[in-house]
């Protein structure tokens, strides 16, 4: 017997019909002896809905008072989802309980619409299951400390399915979504997308990181930091198919390099649609530059992605950054309020409609040319490339978005990802 976390995003929960399929599953593990957590995200098009209804009111929702009740009303998503699942599980002769993440508690911080878990309480979950019981608990939501509702980030059931398996230390999470793994890239993008049978926690972290939406970048970063073994596999197979069979399916995260391990140098691509560039031009080239204009970009809690400084001519230099793209507009508004006239620059510039494409793989640690391989392939299809940032096991371009699908496409086909590798 063994203790699981089971993990249902939002097409899984689509519909009255597909909950249904869920609990028959989960009742399945639950009857083959398992102890069972169960983490279902909002039903697909739900937080999406009940966030346009938000705006609709207050088009600008980026405030910090705005904040707290986006959470309030996102949460809403996935309160629905655990009533419904443990329902249906009770139609399935198993005994379920729902918990909302304030009933659990997982404590989080402040940060309204992209809170981070700080601890989970256990308690209520083992008393649960030493009773027999499934326990459905809400993914993407948790509390603060002044008993505010807060949510992880868009994508953040990943994070509390891993968070929670972690707290309750679970023998395996296990992340059922509408595809059967990992794929070398998004499947949508690139049809011929080759499922990855394994892939390493590192090259999983980076993916998710680079905007692979698969997994939410901070689930893998618990998975990490818990040794929580992970899967990702797919809800659509049918309920009742062999359960050992159904735990050996789709993608492992795997945290060592075994000899069975696919031996490519690059593994998969990862693009992401939602930053923005900046860029201030003709700013003094001196030292305390960088500083003095990411200092204040940091304090108004935007994060930095890739930034580039240029050679200096005369003295003075133009300086680029990404932030998020839901934070353009108020990285703008700073450049050209306060941090712009402070450096003396010349101009503040913007482009919302970029890009970021990304190769990863632990083999480019032990390869040279792979980035320049990269560039050829992006100049064949004559893609122009505005900024490069590397690191051991990645390198991504930031391109104009009208050629994401194209760029990728164009790398997935030169490192001959559709193609399998042997081990
Ligand atoms: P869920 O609602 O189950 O959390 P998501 O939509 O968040 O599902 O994530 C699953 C989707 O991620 C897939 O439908 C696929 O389009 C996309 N995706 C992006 N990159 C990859 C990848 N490398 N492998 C598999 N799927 C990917
Ligand atoms: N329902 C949330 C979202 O749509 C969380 C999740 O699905 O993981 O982002
Ligand atoms: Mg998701």
């Amino acid at each position: 017997m063994a203790l699981i976390v089971h993990k249902y995003g939002g097409t899984s929960m689509g519909s009255t019909d597909r909950i249904r399929n869920v609990a028959k599953r989960v009742a399945k593990w639950a009857r083959a002896g398992h102890q069972m957590v169960v983490v279902p995200s909002a039903m697909s098009g739900e937080t999406n809905r009940l966030l346009g209804l938000a705006k609709e009111l207050s088009p600008s929702t980026h405030s910090a008072s705005l904040a707290r009740e986006l959470d309030m009303i996102a949460s809403t998503g996935e309160q629905v989802s655990v009533g419904l699942l443990a329902i249906a599980l009770q139609a399935e002769g198993v005994e379920a309980v729902s918990y909302t993440g304030w009933q659990v508690p997982v404590a989080t911080d402040s940060s309204y619409t992209k809170a981070r878990i700080e601890s989970i309480d256990d308690k209520r979950i083992r008393a649960d299951l030493a009773a027999g019981k499934v326990v459905v608990i809400t993914g993407f939501q948790g509390v603060d400390e002044d008993m505010n509702i807060t949510t992880l980030g868009r994508g953040g059931s990943d994070t509390s399915a891993v968070a929670i398996a972690a707290a309750v230390k679970a023998d395996e999470c296990l992340i059922y979504t509408d595809v059967d793994g990992v794929y070398t890239t998004d499947p949508r993008i690139v049809p011929e997308a080759r499922r990855l049978h394994t892939i390493s926690f590192e090259e999983m972290l980076e993916m998710a990181s680079l905007g692979s939406k698969i997994l939410q970048i901070r689930s893998v970063e618990f998975a990490g930091k818990y040794r929580v073994p992970l899967r990702v596999l797919s809800s659509f197979t049918p309920w009742d198919i062999d359960i050992n069979e159904e735990a050996k399916s789709g993608t492992l995260i795997s945290f060592e390099e075994d000899e069975n391990m696919e031996q490519a140098v690059v593994s998969g691509i990862a693009f992401n649609r939602d930053e923005a560039k900046v860029t201030l031009l003709g700013v003094p080239d001196k030292p305390g530059i960088a500083f003095q204009i990411l200092g204040p970009v940091a304090e108004a809690n935007i994060d930095v992605d890739v930034i580039i400084q240029n050679v200096s001519q005369d003295g003075k230099t133009d300086f680029s950054f990404t932030v998020h793209r839901n934070d353009y507009q108020r990285a703008i508004e700073l450049l050209e309020k306060t941090v712009g006239p402070a450096v003396q620059a010349a101009k503040v510039m913007g482009d919302a409609k970029i890009c970021k494409v990304s190769i990863v793989g632990i083999g480019m640690r032990s390869h040279v040319g792979v980035a320049s391989k990269m560039f050829r392939s992006l100049s064949e299809e004559g893609i122009n490339i505005q900024m490069i940032s590397t690191s051991e096991i990645k390198t991504s371009v930031v391109i104009d978005e009208k050629y994401m699908e194209l760029a990728v496409r164009a790398l997935h086909k030169a490192f001959e990802l559709d193609q399998e590798v042997s081990a």
